[in-house]
This record gives C-alpha cells, structure tokens and sequence, in this order.
C-alpha cells in the first residue's frame, strides 16, 4: 500500500469513530454535573476567593478518591510539584531526575527549588521513566555516603525522583521503589495527568511520599486552572498547607509570617468547580475507557501504527489518546499530522524532549535514545468525553 492510501485509510477509520464534525478538538471540558449550581453558590454567598467550604470539601473527596490520607488543593500542578519538591528538602544545588519524556513543568517545579534536573530516559512499555535503565545509570553515577545519593561526577546530591504517568498511563512503579530504597532518593510522583489511573489496583499518587495532580483546563477534570497536593503524612500536608497559604500563623487580627510562603491556595470558585467534576469522575472514566476501545477496534487491522494501550499491571485513564508509528517509520509524524489536522482531526506531537531546550540543553542526562526514539513516534488523537453519545 502506497502511504498515501494507508493515510486515507487512518483518517476513515478515526472517522468511523468520532461524530460528524468539521472540527474535533484534542480535549474539552465536560460540564454535565453541578457545576453551574455550587459556581453560582460561590457567587451568591460572595465566597469566590481564598476562603470558603468547596475549598475544604473538594479536599476531602479528592484525598478519598484516591485513596490518601490528605490533599491540599493549590493554584495549579506546576505550583503543587514546586512544593511538593520544597516539603521533601529539595534545595539548591541538588540534583533530581525527571524523564526527559515530560510536559516541562516537571523539570521547571525542580528549577524552581534552585536545584538540577538531572534528565532520564523512558521505556516504550509505559511511556514513563524506565527503573531497570535508571538502575543501572545509578550504578555507574552515584556514590552513598551516610545514606545520602552524590553524583559522583558533579559532586552534587541526588535527592529525588520525579516519575510522570504519561497521558494517565502508569509507569512501572514497583520497579522504581525498589531503585528508590537502593539509592536512598525520595518518591514524587507526578500524577497531573493520571487520575483515575491505579497500578495493580492501587491509586497512582499514593506511591510516592508525595504527588502533584493538575485540574488545568485539558485535565481529565477540571477546576478552571488548579492542582493538589497529595500524600499520606500529616505533617508535610500540613507544611504544604502552610507553606501555600502565605506562612501566615493563624491569628484574630494581627499579620505574621514564619516563612517565606507563597499564595498558591486555590480559589473557593474553583474548588467549587472541582467538587462538581469529581462527582462525574467515574463516569468520565467509564467514558474514556469506551473511547480507546472503539479506537482499539477501528485501528486493529492497520500496520505502521497501533493504538497505545495499558500494561498489564496498570489501569490506565485514557486521558489522551495514543498512536504510535511503527518502526521502521514507513508513515513519517509529520505526514500523519499533517492529514489529521487537515481533516479536522486536532492532533498534536508528544512534548519536545527536554534536553533538547535551550535551557536544559547543558543539563546532566543519561542516554536518552528511547525518549528521541518516542519523540518520533507519538501522535495524541482526540479524547474528550462529549465525543461520546450522552455528553
Ligand atoms: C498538566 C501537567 C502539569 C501541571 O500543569 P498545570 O498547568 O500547572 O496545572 C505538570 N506535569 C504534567 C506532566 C502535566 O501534564
């Protein structure tokens, strides 16, 4: 088959499943709950701003779904990882891994702290961070001493890793605990596009000391702009709580601070927002699931590509929408892109790997063939719930 013809054939299959539309977006919003209702109570009470019950409530139900002992609801993801990183001791002139394969605020929460993204590669399995090629990394590269991790190239201390479940699917996450203990370096899971994703049935987000969630616009639920903070201790909850909520110390009237906080706090309006998508949460998920399955069928009996689906230890949310071009490349990215969103089909390459950024280009890193190879091989596909009927 001459490519041209396989193109056609890719646009009419995704055709067969998606409604009749000029335009599809990559992901929208579905606002089918009671999100008029609580958004309107916000207004109408005057609770719109830092302080109010959804705050406390869209807290308390996210920490359940879950499955965690405490949540802290925040601005957005890229603040809730900042901290994240800031509650567990990430300081200046550490080192922290991140894969390479990531939206940028991995790496960017990790400059924040005044510390080095140290970059990792991923495996084709999961599309996330790859323990077993991190492991043997860390066997060429680190030193222990006094049960703390050094770069025994830089000299600098190695104090965290943050793994990302790529478009919900979770990564390998076992695996890397194990690395973990071995090197003494501290779990952040970077979980802003993974809920409703479990690994062998358990919550991603619960397996590092702490996690960072997002509920940007393009989430699986949104709240506006927002992001949480999760984990099972009570006192790094309440650090974090602290921390971005200004440092102040509760008082009657009086000002005072004992640290340098920040104004992260979410917003009682889009907490509000948040309580009512966390209640369409389960059927948001089942309506995923539906989607990838039609994509599955329509796409079976296709070469050069196939539908990237969940391991056999994950569940996965589906949040975006995965093909993958098979090697050897008979199908080029660009080409395939090209089509779709010239059919009205919005799809989009997978991040620039982050070594190849200006600002990360000097940046420690491994080797980080299987990142350049996906770089390649990727291409989201429309995935929003309303793409199915009944939203
Ligand atoms: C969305 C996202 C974030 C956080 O994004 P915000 O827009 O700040 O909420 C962080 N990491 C990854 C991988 C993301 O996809």
């Amino acid at each position: 088959m001459m490519n041209e013809e396989k193109l056609t054939l890719i646009v009419g299959k995704l055709k067969e499943v998606l409604p009749k539309k000029d335009f599809i977006p990559l992901h929208e919003p579905s606002f089918v709950g009671n999100e008029w209702k609580y958004v309107k109570d916000c207004i109408d009470t005057g609770w719109v701003s830092s302080v109010g019950r959804y705050v406390e409530l869209f807290e308390k139900n996210l920490a359940e779904f879950i499955g965690a002992k405490r949540a802290v609801a925040v601005v957005n993801g890229t603040a809730a990882l900042h901290i994240a990183l800031k509650i567990l001791g990430v300081r200046e002139n550490d080192e922290v891994l991140v894969p390479a394969l990531t939206f940028i605020a991995t790496a960017n929460a990790v400059v924040y702290c005044g510390a080095i993204p140290h970059f990792v590669d991923v495996e084709e399995r999961t599309l996330g961070l790859d323990p077993y090629k991190l492991n043997e990394y860390l066997y060429e590269i680190a030193d222990i001493k006094n049960g703390v991790c050094y770069n025994k190239f830089t000299g600098r201390r190695i104090r965290a890793v943050v793994p990302m479940h790529t478009f919900g699917h979770p990564i390998d996450i076992e695996t890397l605990i194990e690395v973990c203990n071995e090197y003494h370096l501290v779990l952040v899971e970077d979980a802003a596009e993974s809920l409703g994703s479990y690994y062998k049935g358990k919550h991603t987000g619960v397996f590092g000391t702490v996690s960072a969630f997002s509920f940007n616009g393009n989430k699986i639920i949104t709240t506006g702009g927002g992001g949480a903070i999760v984990t099972n201790d009570d006192r790094l909850a309440d650090l974090a709580k602290h921390l971005t909520s200004t440092a102040k110390i509760p008082h009657r009237w009086e000002y005072v601070h004992d640290m340098h906080g920040y104004n992260y706090r979410m917003p009682n309006i889009n907490a509000a927002l948040g309580c009512a998508q966390l209640e369409k949460l389960p059927e948001f998920l089942t309506k995923k699931r539906e989607l990838a399955k039609k994509y599955i069928e329509a796409l079976r009996d296709i070469t050069g590509i196939h539908f990237f689906e969940e391991t056999h230890f994950s569940k996965s949310n589906y949040w975006l929408n995965t093909l993958i071009i098979e090697e050897p490349f008979e199908l080029k990215r660009d080409e395939l892109l090209k089509v779709l969103n010239d059919s009205g089909i919005m799809s989009r390459p997978v991040w620039r790997p982050l070594h190849q950024l200006k600002m990360y280009k000097d940046n420690p890193m491994m080797d980080l063939s299987m990142t350049e190879k996906l770089y390649q091989k990727i291409i989201n596909i429309p995935s929003s719930m309303s793409l199915l009927e009944g939203f």
